[in-house]
């Protein structure tokens, strides 16, 4: 029987620099000749390159995690087939992992020791929990929070989804493919007004129609 491992959740907003410390950790791990394995939910399926990068330009290999990828089988025949356990697995945007996948990463943790970090959103553009970030919550040995400020100085809760002139959007899909640029990271008063500047902006353009 290996050590005693943790489940792990570190949450954010987008923009908090989860992915930095991702590959910070990743980096760490390397200096001291550690196992450790990152891991990220593949939400395109045009995307082909796997890797996990961030904007300040560090980059490493992942594993993809499909939608019905059983983590538990998959990592068991990992550590069984290499005869080597991994000591720590990161993983990336963890918020699109289903509730069952997390429950096979806690499995993975008590049953072979394994430390699992998971890094990712707490919340969509709509402020509801996604079903990975809730199962985290609910199963997370260790919870983090990372925190990022607002333009206004409070602490950022919110992922709003923006449109090309800057409005917020309250309807669509939970996941939507593309760039950042439509994203930005709000305190709750400023999500409020934000969406209340971009109701009375919609509604001028109609009336001046
Ligand atoms: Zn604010």
């Amino acid at each position: 029987m290996n050590g005693i491992g943790k489940l792990y959740f570190r949450y954010g907003t987008m923009g908090s620099a989860k992915t930095a410390m991702l590959l910070t950790q990743a980096y760490n791990f390397e200096e001291r000749g550690m196992q450790y394995l990152c891991m990220k939910p593949i939400i395109d399926d045009r995307e082909n390159d796997n890797v996990i990068r961030s904007r300040i330009g560090i980059e490493r290999k992942c594993s993809w995690i499909y939608p019905d990828s059983d983590l538990y089988m998959m990592l068991k025949e990992m550590f069984d087939t290499t005869l080597v356990v991994k000591d720590w697995i990161l993983i990336d945007e963890a918020q699109f992992l289903s509730a069952q996948q997390i429950d096979q990463l806690a499995r993975i943790v008590d049953d072979y020791g394994v430390n699992v970090v998971c890094y990712g959103l707490r919340t969509d553009f709509q402020s509801h929990l996604f079903e990975g970030s809730r199962r985290l919550f609910e199963l997370a040995d260790t919870i983090e929070e990372i925190k990022s400020t607002c333009s206004c100085g409070r602490k950022t809760i919110i992922n709003a989804r923006i449109d090309s002139q800057g409005n917020i959007v309250t309807d669509g899909n939970q996941v939507e493919i593309g760039g950042d640029d439509k994203y930005v990271s709000l305190c709750r008063r400023c999500w409020r007004n934000r969406r209340i500047e971009s109701t009375s902006r919609n509604t001028i353009k109609f009336e001046d129609k």
